[in-house]
């Protein structure tokens, strides 16, 4: 018979002593361990409510930013796209038209972008690529969803809003830094 491992149990028929019998030292030494465990630093942490800190350089999902004006900095040149070696981002270009100066800061802006976040591996080269500044990984994370379908993230979650803006300014500090 072929054995799959080295691990063994000899059974026995020795019959227990008193002190196994009534199980109480073996119950005492299992609340001793647990016992011990109130006197350390947990290993776990209550998420959501406290989240660990994450390294300055993590790149998590994507943002599109908006200028200070609040337009949509974008101009659907589609390098992000081509650097993509996931082939994770899709977008269809369209032509700014007049009286949509405030919204778009180009004469080109993308009318689609999506980001399928199951392809994406996170490397940032969309970000590197963009000549404009509109594209930046962030610290946060892609939540988890049901469908498939959900985590084709488009325009409605990619593009920042200006209530809520993500700052984006220390990573591009550190990456400056980093280069250098
Ligand atoms: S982070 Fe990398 S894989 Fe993800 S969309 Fe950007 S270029 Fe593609
Ligand atoms: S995010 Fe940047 S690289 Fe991608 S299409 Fe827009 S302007 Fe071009």
């Amino acid at each position: 018979m072929q054995r799959l491992t080295n691990k063994s149990k000899i059974a026995s028929n020795k019959e227990m002593s008193f002190m196994e019998r009534i199980y109480l030292p073996a119950i005492l030494s299992g609340m001793k361990i647990t016992l011990s465990h109130f006197f350390k630093k947990p290993a776990t942490f209550a998420y959501p409510e406290k989240t660990r800190e994450f390294s300055p350089i993590y790149r998590g999902r994507h943002v599109l930013k908006r200028d200070d004006e609040g337009r949509e900095r974008c101009t659907a040149c589609g390098l992000c796209a081509v650097a993509c070696p996931a082939e994770a981002i899709t977008l269809t270009a369209a032509e700014r038209k007049a009286g949509e100066e405030h919204l778009y800061r180009e004469e080109k802006y993308a009318e689609k972008y999506e980001i399928n976040m199951l392809r994406c591996i996170f490397c940032g080269m969309c970000e590197d690529a963009c000549p404009k500044e509109a594209v930046f990984l962030t610290d946060r994370i892609v939540l988890p969803e049901h469908k498939r379908k959900d985590f084709i993230y488009g325009k409605d979650k990619l593009v920042e809003s200006m209530n809520n803006r993500i700052d984006v300014s220390k990573r591009q500090i550190k990456k400056y830094t980093i280069d250098k």
